[in-house]
């Protein structure tokens, strides 16, 4: 089929915002399209809704050369364009399902003013069997209208991390393409076609696999990060360093390096949202994920792990005062959802501590998804504010800005002598020879 492609991109969120910008990048037009009026209203006069490095960068750059432009009209944007992305929110329901019905709107409203052959392509995380539903609402809806237009659907699933989204999009380990034709494969081709001649691995698949590969890469990393937080806890007890093992395991080519960093367990917006889903979706098909579940439980364990730590070095948490620095799921982002941070203010305010805290991006998010405890929280301006008086200040974030701070300034400021490093960023002996009571996560 010999057609450019012409792009609309539905959800301008932190997937569809840094894909729709990236794909401009490769020199396509693409229309991004929100039912959030206040973020394409912002997005039309620069201001970009989330925190993400160099997006500023390449919005600019492909706003100055007219690729991409910003919108609520669905019908417009459906009519001018021919490869339909999808990359709305599927956020977890109370049993852990993913919610699907931003997908299925977005599908029914590309029923509703198709205009001619559409590819139909879904990037948000969603269950297995997904891209036959988004086909039957489609059809369904072409029918009630009484009009005959031939699509198809494309299941693409994003593996960007927030923090370096612009990075990943550009420079992906690989492109998953499920779909259903050879030729849907190479108008999916075109659209990654700067990638293509760099030699990107192109996975193509049918559209079932697509969706797995998904759920399966992330219940994976999940795993990995899960499996390390529990050999620390372990070291803890036994006098062993977790840092060393996790080097010497991940120098063995079969393991690998990354995704061995212990800590106070995994949050954002995916691995907790689709571990829970993998695990809906097998127990649909009568399939167990004893792993995965495990999984789950235990890093709910990791994140309560932090305040019992806490009270078995400062004693009894009432009337204390916690300095929290990072309250980001991880750095160079504002994104909060599922943030351990949370778990962990939450769980100290429950043990009758008031809380100091911090984040270089993220204060406004935090506030939000803290509202409940405002009255036990007080929002700093930096980490030596945060400091200010604290009984014990614990790193949640990574964040490079608490990766060298003046220690012997921070034990002055500071009312007691806990040093609770959760991420591992200093050494026992550097944070002991100022005076600190040091806890780590496995070290
Ligand atoms: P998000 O919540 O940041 O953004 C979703 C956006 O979709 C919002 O702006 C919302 O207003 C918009 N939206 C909702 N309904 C709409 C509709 N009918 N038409 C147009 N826009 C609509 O979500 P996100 O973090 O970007 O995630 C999107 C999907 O990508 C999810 O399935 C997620 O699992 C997946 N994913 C996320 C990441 C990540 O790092 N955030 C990485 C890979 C995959």
């Amino acid at each position: 089929m010999n057609m450019i492609p012409k792009v609309a991109m539905f959800g301008t969120g932190y997937v569809g915002l840094v894909s729709g910008v990236c794909i401009a990048d490769f020199g396509i037009n693409v229309i991004c399209v929100d039912v959030d009026k206040e973020k394409i209203d912002g997005l039309n006069n620069g201001k970009i809704p989330i925190y993400e490095p160099g997006l500023d960068v390449f919005l600019e750059r492909n706003i100055k050369a007219g690729r991409i432009q910003f919108t609520t009209d669905a019908k417009m944007a459906i009519e001018e364009s021919n490869v339909l992305f999808i990359a709305v929110g599927t956020p977890p329901k109370e049993n852990g399902e993913a919610d699907m019905q931003y997908v299925y709107a977005v599908a029914e409203t590309i029923g509703q003013y198709m205009n001619g052959y559409k590819v139909i392509v879904d990037k948000s995380t969603v269950p297995v069997g997904t891209g036959q539903v988004v086909k039957k609402i489609i059809a369904d809806k072409l029918k009630e209208r009484g009009v005959e237009y031939s699509f198809d659907v494309v299941s693409n699933p994003e593996f960007l991390r927030e923090g370096k989204a612009l990075y990943d999009f550009t420079h992906p380990d690989r492109v998953v393409i499920g779909v259903e034709s050879e030729e849907v494969a190479e108008i999916m081709k075109k659209v990654y076609r700067p990638l293509y001649i760099n030699e990107t691995p192109f996975v193509i698949t049918n559209i079932e696999t697509a969706e797995m590969i998904k759920y399966a890469s992330n219940a994976f990393l999940a795993t990995k990060i899960t499996f390390i937080n529990e050999i620390a806890n372990l070291c803890e007890k036994v006098g062993a360093n977790v840092q060393q093992v996790a080097m010497a395991m991940g120098r063995d080519g079969r393991i690998g390096p990354k995704f061995l960093h212990a800590g106070p367990g995994f949050g954002g917006s995916c691995f907790p949202k689709d571990t829970k889903a993998l695990v809906q979706i097998a127990e649909k098909h009568g399939v167990q994920m004893s792993v995965v579940n495990a999984v789950i439980e235990a890093n709910e364990r990791q994140k309560k792990m932090v305040a019992e730590k806490l009270e078995k070095f400062a004693g009894d948490l009432k009337g204390k005062t916690i300095g929290i620095l990072g309250l980001a799921f991880k750095p160079e982002t504002d994104d909060v959802r599922e943030a351990p941070a949370l778990t962990i203010i939450a769980d100290l305010i429950e043990r009758g501590a008031s809380i100091r805290a911090y984040d270089p991006q993220a204060m406004e998010e935090a506030k939000k998804a803290l509202r409940k405890y405002a009255d036990n929280i007080t929002y700093c301006k930096h980490a030596y504010d945060t400091a200010e008086s604290v009984d014990a200040l614990v790193i949640v974030t990574e964040w490079h800005e608490f990766r060298n701070m003046d220690l012997t300034l921070l034990k002055k400021i500071m009312r007691g002598n806990i040093f609770y490093d959760a991420r591992n960023i200093y050494s026992r002996k550097d944070i002991e020879e100022k005076g600190f009571v040091f806890i780590g996560t496995g070290v």
